[in-house]
């Protein structure tokens, strides 16, 4: 699961010099945890990678590239802004060092420097950078930008499209291409994702019914999230939504994400017995990354499984993917479910998945996530 918000790390021995770093980036928008020392700076990257990290390269008796080291053995993807009070050689060979180690490294701030200086250095970390604010993605919203993206799903047997999964998509104007996993996490920390859950709803489902009118008997996945999932009245709704565009419930299918599904169980399972009970399907995603056990499976309605496709793209060369994705296929068949897997992104993998028995695939093998105009002509050709 992404992150919800940006965060930062400023590891620096002088407090005061610490805390101002840390205002400033918290005034603009990242969550900042601080560090005075390569055992606080390791102790604090444990609890995880940060997006930005501010890094003091004389820590006292210690140094900053022993904190680059530790960054390059956890594989850190943050953008590395390094300050010192050393010379700019000093400063440019700690910047090599850390290029070298495959850091994506800023260029360095010496010390002492200004606020003016350090907001400076902070603007000039690429955009795609910067915290996405929920008030941004509601204008987003308010504006129609959001857009809906549809990737069909294969028969394997026979090759044609069975239905498409609506993919959420969001280009922002300073950031370019915002990844769904981003902002549905900054959606689902507050109401927003309701919103943003009737959008898709409705877009995809008024796109399902012009394309059955245009007589293809094909249906519509939508991503369900966790939060969307404890609102008692979603299934009310999803019926009033179906029942506007004249689309049997059947036509829709609800992706709810294993980790999801099997978080509260209890309540879970209610609200999608009643989905159930008014006909839509239902389908367990990135089925495999999660501990669902068998009993649970069992009890709850779901009509497909999604095997993730963690086990699928290396299906043909990893023979333990292989064992795994054939048991999960011969399980989900016994428990009466339809087995479809994603990210098939070769005609080695169909093969297997097809000896295997499973019914329906998608992924970048047939087709990336297509605009309306091109999933329809997409159609058309089948
Ligand atoms: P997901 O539901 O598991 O969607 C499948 C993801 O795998 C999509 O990424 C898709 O573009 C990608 N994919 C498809 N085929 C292939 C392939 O052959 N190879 C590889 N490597 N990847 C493939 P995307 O669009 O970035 O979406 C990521 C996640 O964001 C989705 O995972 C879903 O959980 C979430 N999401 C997207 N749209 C929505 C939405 O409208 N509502 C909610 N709640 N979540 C959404
Ligand atoms: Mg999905
Ligand atoms: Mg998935």
């Amino acid at each position: 699961m992404a992150r919800c918000s940006r965060s930062a790390i400023v590891v620096d021995d002088d407090p005061l010099l610490q805390r101002l770093v840390c205002s400033l980036m918290e005034r603009r928008g990242f969550d900042v945890r601080g560090a005075i020392s390569v055992a606080q700076a390791r102790e604090k990257l444990s609890e995880g990678d940060a997006d930005v990290i501010v890094l003091d390269l004389a820590l006292g008796d210690e140094d900053g590239v022993d904190v680059l080291e530790h960054l390059a053995s956890l594989g850190s993807s943050a953008a590395i802004l390094p300050v010192s009070g050393f010379d700019r050689r000093v400063l440019r060979s700690a910047v090599h060092l850390g290029r070298a180690l495959g850091l994506n490294v800023l260029e360095p701030l010496r010390k002492p420097f200004t606020s003016a200086q350090l907001t400076e250095a902070l603007d000039a970390i690429p955009v795609n950078l910067l915290p996405v604010a929920e008030s941004e993605l509601a204008q987003a919203l308010t504006d129609d930008r959001l857009l809906l993206r549809y990737q069909p799903k294969i028969h394997l047997q026979t090759g044609r499209i069975v239905g498409a999964e609506a993919l959420a998509r969001w280009t922002d104007a300073r950031r370019g291409p915002v990844s769904p996993d981003h902002f549905i996490a900054i959606a689902e920390e507050g109401e927003l994702i309701h919103r943003l859950t009737r959008r898709v709803l409705d877009v995809a489902l008024a796109d399902c019914a012009a394309w059955r009118s245009a007589g293809h008997d094909v249906g519509v996945a939508v991503n369900i999230s966790a939060r969307s999932l404890s609102d008692p009245d979603l299934p009310a709704q999803l019926e009033d939504a179906v029942h506007q565009v004249g689309l049997p419930p059947n036509a829709l299918t609800l992706e709810v994400t294993e980790t999801v599904a099997m978080r509260d169980v209890d309540t879970t399972m209610k609200l999608l017995t009643r989905l159930r009970l008014r006909g839509f399907a239902l389908s367990l995603d990135d089925f495999g990354t999660g501990y669902s056990s068998l009993v649970e499976l069992h009890r709850m309605p779901f009509s497909e499984l999604k095997i993730d496709q963690s086990f699928v793209t290396r299906l043909d060369k990893d023979p333990d993917a292989a064992i795994i994705t054939s048991a999960m296929i011969a399980l989900g068949h016994a428990l009466g479910l339809e087995i479809i897997a994603e990210g098939v992104e070769d005609e080695s993998v169909a093969q297997a998945l097809r000896e295997m028995g499973c019914d329906h695939a998608q992924g970048y093998l047939y087709d990336h996530a297509l605009d309306a105009t091109a999933f329809r002509q997409r159609l058309a050709a089948d």
